[in-house]
């Protein structure tokens, strides 16, 4: 008889759709086709094969969309916030219902295991219970601000809003972003990423199911020509962008040209600080898991780890824990086969700069029936020196680069020279140590025996320097500033006066 792990390990580790899936730009429930623009193949990591195709949008597939969302923004805009809360209750419903569903098409288009998909909507379940509470906490504020005279602070919504998202959440990112927006009374196009684009014609059947109005959500596929397009149309008022640094700059200065309103949260090089009295029991599986949780493929992820003097067992252990690291069950495949190229002449470089390979996750085989796959073990440089390129650049795949410094100032400092500042966690036992790395650190979030410091709703997500462009959080407190403007009535309705020219 079989043994069960036989079993699991034959099990699909993710389920692939019996022909490919034909996505569609989309405004509510109605498909808007878009005969002239180019088809965009989506391919999925775990294989290779083709799982869908999505159009390759351009002005005109932008401007129709735009153009059903403007339509439908003052009908949505004046709805009071309790009405409008009303189909995100039910969205809530369909999410927890269509968990597997959405985990699955995430999984396998952007190469996470379906226990890491599954995490990802969950936390995107998240900012919509945030968003369901706004009903309650946007309140505004009035004030009696001299005899007879009062004013009123109101937030209100701007219009229609977008979302252009990354590959690597393709449920979560799109959560962070239009819940938020569309309860504030924005209506909103979301842009999905052209590399994972599926997952998105998920959400939008859910919130056609829900009972949004048309045109409150929409979907418009493609790349930088759909995405410069949205920047460009007159009536799209506002931008929440989730990508690489690069293209989060790029983003960012076209819309500003333009006066428009955009955040825009770029890529990582996430420090991990590992001082020699660390707890194994925390920093070991933290580490392992900061570095190979979602293949590396995550702006949170810790690829640089400053090993603060003598922390060789520590070290022996990451090293010993991520070589169990099993391609497949436990940790998925690279989104694309020139992002496995570049990883793996990423790993060269690092060894011809100086660095020791301490574990190799290049010839790591490719879980059986996925060989056509693109797949990279864990894989540790060690003693990389400081400024070289696996050291500094965002290589974004299961990839530790280890640098040994004297002491902890040392550790800091290289903490400080990152031109990027998402996260930084620092593994002690030393109240003392972590207060000093928690003061000086310049990444917006910091971990203190975590490993991946993702902040849990209310408390928004949002990093410094080039991971982000732009000012404030994406979810939270920070997703209502991003999504509405504030307007101050001054009102004045008897004759009492206190005498002053001002009002
Ligand atoms: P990407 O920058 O290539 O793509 C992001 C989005 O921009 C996609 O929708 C894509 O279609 C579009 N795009 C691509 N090129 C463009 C261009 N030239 N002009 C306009 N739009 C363009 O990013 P990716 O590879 O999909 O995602 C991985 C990156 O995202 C990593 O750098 C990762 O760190 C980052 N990321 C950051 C966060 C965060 O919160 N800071 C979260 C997730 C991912």
């Amino acid at each position: 008889m079989a043994d069960s792990a036989v079993v699991r390990a034959l099990e699909p580790l993710v389920r692939m759709p019996a022909s490919p899936l034909t996505g569609d730009n989309q405004v509510g429930g109605r498909i808007l086709p878009a005969p002239r623009a180019p088809r965009l193949k989506v391919h999925s990591p775990y294989t290779g094969e083709l799982i869908g195709t999505v159009p390759d949008s351009g002005p005109d597939e932008v401007a129709a969309v735009v153009s059903a969302a403007n339509a439908a923004f003052r009908g949505w805009s004046t709805q009071p916030i309790k009405e409008r809360t009303q189909p995100l209750f039910r969205f809530r419903e369909l999410l927890l219902q269509h968990l597997p569903e959405l985990s699955h098409s995430a999984a396998r288009e952007c190469g996470k295991t379906i226990a890491e998909a599954q995490a990802g909507v969950e936390k995107g379940i998240e900012v919509v219970e945030y968003a369901l509470s706004l009903q309650n906490i946007d309140a505004g504020a009035s004030l009696e601000v001299s005899r007879g005279v009062r004013c009123e602070l109101r937030r209100e919504p701007l219009g229609v809003v977008a979302g252009i998202t990354p590959f690597n959440f393709p449920a979560m990112v799109p959560l962070w972003l239009f819940p938020i927006a569309v309860t504030l009374g924005n209506t909103f196009v979301l842009k999905p990423s052209d590399k994972a684009p599926l997952t998105a014609a998920v959400l939008a059947r859910l919130m056609h199911e829900a009972g949004y109005p048309e045109g409150v959500f929409s979907l418009v596929h493609g790349g930088a020509r759909a995405v410069q397009a949205l920047i460009d149309h007159p009536n799209v008022l506002a931008y929440g962008f989730v990508g690489s640094s690069r293209v989060a700059q790029q983003v960012y200065v076209r819309a500003a040209e333009r006066g428009k309103r955009v955040l825009a949260l770029g890529g990582a090089k996430n420090t991990i600080i590992l001082a020699p009295d660390a707890d194994p029991a925390l920093a070991v599986p933290g580490v392992v898991a900061s570095f190979t949780g979602c293949a590396g493929q995550r702006c949170m992820a810790g690829s640089l780890l400053v090993a603060v003097g003598h922390c060789d067992d520590l070290l022996d252990g990451i090293a010993a824990a991520a070589a169990k690291v099993r391609l497949g069950p436990d940790m998925g495949a690279i989104i694309d086969p020139s992002a496995a190229a570049r990883l793996r002449e990423a790993i060269e470089r690092g060894v011809r700069d100086g660095a020791s390979l301490r574990l190799d996750g290049r010839n790591v085989a490719p879980p059986a029936g996925y060989e056509s796959g693109s797949w990279l073990g864990p894989t540790i440089l060690d003693r990389v020196p400081p400024r070289s390129h696996s050291a500094t650049e965002e290589l974004f795949g299961p990839v530790l680069s280890v640098v040994r410094v004297p002491n902890l100032q040392a550790a800091i400092e290289l903490e400080q020279q990152s031109p990027y500042g998402n996260a930084t966690s620092v593994f002690t036992q030393s109240g003392a140590v972590a207060r000093q790395v928690g003061d000086a650190a310049e990444s917006g979030m910091i971990g203190i025996n975590v490993g991946v410091p993702v902040p849990r709703e209310p408390f928004s997500f949002g990093g410094t320097k080039s991971s982000r462009f732009g000012h404030g959080d994406i979810t939270g407190a920070g997703g209502v500033e991003l999504w509405t403007k504030l307007k101050k009535i001054t009102s004045k309705w008897g004759s009492a006066t206190d005498g002053s020219w001002m009002s």
